[in-house]
């Protein structure tokens, strides 16, 4: 049964579309981050990533990834992140892990991150949490995240990630287009997640719009994150959030949050996370005016 779900990223990667631009892609970055000063590293910011997956080949750069960060940074949980972006309290380089799409290897990252003392947060569909039918998740991996068919977090995985200190955090029921879904359903759907997660998991209290960028997101969403009791609402937009001296109201936080895939050459993941301290400014805090 379960070689019909992928299993390593060396699979993902095969299935890639246009080799000829990902390597043109990697000789760039390559040649930009060696060029990368590592001095901006040190510069005080809270500093979101964001993964999805974690297979069996990737554990080893989730390690050296997390050896490379500690040098210079201190990592913390998603709802202190959160906080003292909101407080402007950002004395230091701060890091917060967070993971999308609620994939069952993702046990494996929270089980790595908990070896390190660190708290993550696992942004769920609670609608295919624990769904066991295989043409429905392949169906889901396919149409909706554009991705090969993987298994996903159970109850039991999500209450195990809990366990190890995790915190759980929605992504509407089954990974909505929120822009392209009229606003009663999207209402009523981040309700129903928010009320979901609270009976399975005791709280709800951090939102990641699915597919991230700002032309996923409606200004009624952002509204409905919170109505619906939700304290964040998060971005996959690239940038780091640095001090601005004032304090922010929850409703105007845009986290930003950087997309890293653990497959990666580390130091392109590096390189973004340079980059970001270089070009961090205040107005990484805020949705762009705009929002639809
Ligand atoms: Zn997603």
């Amino acid at each position: 049964m379960n070689d019909r779900y992928t299993e390593l990223y060396a699979a993902v990667k095969r299935q890639k579309k246009n080799p000829v631009r990902n390597y043109l892609r990697d000789v760039a970055l390559t040649a930009l981050s060696s060029l990368a000063n590592k001095d901006h590293l040190l510069k005080p910011r809270v500093q979101f990533l964001y993964f999805h997956h974690t297979f069996g080949d990737e554990e080893k750069n989730l390690v050296t990834l997390l050896q490379q960060l500690t040098m210079q940074h201190t990592f913390i949980s998603y709802s202190e992140g959160v906080q003292r972006v909101l407080t402007g309290n950002i004395d230091r380089p701060y890091i917060v892990f967070s993971s999308d799409d609620g994939f069952r290897n993702n046990i494996r990252a929270g089980e790595i991150l908990k070896d390190f003392g660190i708290s993550a947060c696992f942004f769920i569909n609670p609608g295919i949490t624990g769904e066991k039918d295989y043409e429905k998740i392949k169906r889901h991996c396919a149409d909706t995240l554009q991705f090969p068919t993987v298994a996903f977090l159970d109850w039991d995985d999500v209450h195990a990630l809990q366990k190890m200190g995790h915190e759980m955090g929605s992504q509407t029921m089954m990974h909505m287009n929120i822009a392209q879904t009229p606003a009663e359903l999207v209402r009523a759907d981040i309700a129903q997640s928010s009320d979901l997660l609270k009976a399975r998991c005791g709280e709800a209290l951090h939102f990641a719009f699915p597919y991230g960028r700002f032309y996923h997101f409606s200004r009624e969403g952002r509204k409905a994150v919170y109505d619906s009791g939700f304290v964040s609402c998060a971005s996959a937009e690239r940038g780091c959030h640095i001090p601005t001296g004032s304090v922010i109201a929850p409703e105007q936080l845009c986290i930003r949050r950087d997309h890293i895939v653990l497959g990666w050459n580390l130091n392109h993941i590096m390189y973004f996370i340079i980059n970001n301290a270089r070009k961090a400014t205040g107005a990484n805090n805020e949705y762009p005016t705009g929002l639809r």
